[in-house]
């Protein structure tokens, strides 16, 4: 069986006072023994917040990375600098950063790369617009984010690896994808996988959903058979938190 994985996306929200603040609230409450929890947090909050979770069991994620080891680019953070300040796991090609900074599924297949590379957990995101959806091209769209996404990256490393389905339309929005749309994509997900590499790939990769998750749906959502957990956004930075990752 594989392990649910919970990871909370604090987004472009906690500066580094207040993201220490918000690692010190959650750590008692997201105690469980049988799920990776992890916070992904803004770049300047990562060495303060793998301080403060220090003595409990919660990764530290971040929340982009890029795909060069070193040099001049100006802004950017590499995998090395990740590594070095307690980094276990990073969100790669979250929607935002493609609608937003023009990642590309090439970029999101380089970023990859380097994150196995190092040793990084990648969480690769992948979801559909509500156009498409309505258009009814939502698995042919997925399934051209996770080929590119995942293009050269080998059986052994795809076994480890984690992919976010995001549905766009639910992100934010307080719009859940029902349980049925939400496991239909990653079963749909899953396939793809075995399609690329084969089923022991597929059986060991955890496919997470993610929009709108909160502690009333988690627990649908989670029992679902392709379903191993959530990457949640705002409800990832109350309380809350708690309730999610204690959903059974
Ligand atoms: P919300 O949970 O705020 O909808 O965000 C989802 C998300 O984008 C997580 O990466």
């Amino acid at each position: 069986a594989r392990r649910k994985i919970i990871a909370g996306n604090w987004k472009m929200n906690k500066t580094p006072s207040e993201a220490v603040a918000l690692a010190v609230e959650l750590k008692p409450l997201v105690a469980n023994e049988d799920v990776d929890v992890v916070f992904c947090v803004p770049a300047i909050d990562i060495v303060l917040v793998a301080e403060a979770v220090k003595g409990s069991s919660i990764k530290v994620g971040a929340e982009n990375m890029y795909f060069e080891e070193s040099g001049a680019y100006t802004g950017e953070i590499s995998p090395a600098m990740l590594v070095d300040a307690g980094v276990k796991y990073v969100i790669l090609g979250h929607s935002e950063r493609r609608e937003y900074f023009g990642e590309t599924n090439e970029d999101v297949n380089k970023k990859m790369l380097k994150a196995f590379e190092h040793n990084i957990t990648p969480i690769m995101c992948c979801g559909e617009t509500l156009e498409q959806r309505e258009q009814g091209v939502t698995m042919d769209f997925i399934r051209q984010q996770v080929k590119v996404g995942f293009q050269n990256v080998t059986a052994d490393q795809a076994k480890t690896a984690v992919i976010a389905y995001e549905p766009i339309w639910a992100i934010g929005t307080g719009k859940t994808a029902t349980t049925a749309q939400a496991q239909e994509v990653c079963a749909g997900i899953r396939a793809c996988i075995a399609e690329v590499y084969d089923e022991a790939t597929a059986d060991a990769i955890r496919i997470q959903y993610g929009g709108s998750v909160n502690a009333a749906t988690a627990p649908e959502l989670f029992a679902q058979p392709d379903i191993d957990g959530g990457l949640v956004g705002g409800a990832s930075l109350k309380a809350e938190f708690g309730k999610i990752v204690n959903y059974k």
